[in-house]
């Protein structure tokens, strides 16, 4: 956990260590990203303002990093541009403070029952669908032979569509499936990641080709 308002951080690793998670903790920019470099960490969560190096240049640097790290993002910014700010420099979720203990620990164990999730199709065998090929057990992605670089959870996201091609999928059953939460106030998140797997995916982003949208349904990979 990179915060620095203590009474913040105090409040969250108690609840953390409630639910048997152990928690290292860093209270400024600096620490916080050494920290996050130095080992493969079950889950980072990031506070945006920070001092000495900010939140958002972490999130960065570890989702080119450790691309496989989940990091959920705290903030007391809550503009829509912020928001997606946040989610395109690789985090997989976004909370905005005020925020409710609760919640927070809801997102966290979604966040790790998903990893439970993608441990388990580690052990499942490479998806191959039009020239894109997923091969679960070592998290690599290419389309057409190419190599593609994915976060967690766009590469979970992808593997969702690839397993059941052409399959319309409603937003609020991606979020359940690949979030592992169905909190409707959540759908924009779907729509960012949609959007950051397009651009890594299509050819034209504004045109895809691969993940398209059914319009007033949800999105289906295209065959
Ligand atoms: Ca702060």
């Amino acid at each position: 956990m990179v915060e620095d308002e203590q009474d913040i951080a105090d409040i969250l690793i108690l609840h953390l260590e409630d639910m048997g998670t152990e928690v290292t903790h860093a209270a400024d920019g600096i620490n916080g990203l050494t920290l996050a470099l130095q080992s493969h960490w079950d889950l980072i969560v990031l506070d945006l303002t920070l001092p000495k190096i900010d939140g958002m240049d972490i999130c960065r640097q570890v989702s080119i990093t450790n691309p496989t790290t989940p990091i959920m993002l705290i903030t007391a910014r809550s503009s829509e541009m912020e928001r997606v700010a946040g989610l395109e420099c690789g985090a997989d979720d976004y909370i905005t403070k005020p925020f409710s203990v609760t919640e927070v620990m809801a997102r966290v164990k979604a966040i790790f029952r998903r990893m439970d999730i993608s441990n388990h199709s580690l052990h499942s065998d490479a998806v191959n669908v039009k020239d894109i090929s997923i091969n679960p057990a070592t998290h690599a992605a290419s389309i057409g032979g190419k190599p593609i670089n994915l976060t967690a959870r766009e590469f979970e996201l992808l593997l969702h569509f690839a397993r059941a091609p052409g399959q319309v999928f409603k937003r609020t059953d991606l979020l359940e499936k690949v979030w592992g939460y169905g909190h409707e106030g959540y759908l924009h998140t779907v729509n960012s990641h949609i959007n950051r797997l397009r651009a890594k995916i299509e050819p034209d982003p504004a045109k895809p080709t691969y993940i398209q949208t059914v319009w007033g349904v949800g999105y289906k990979l295209a065959v």
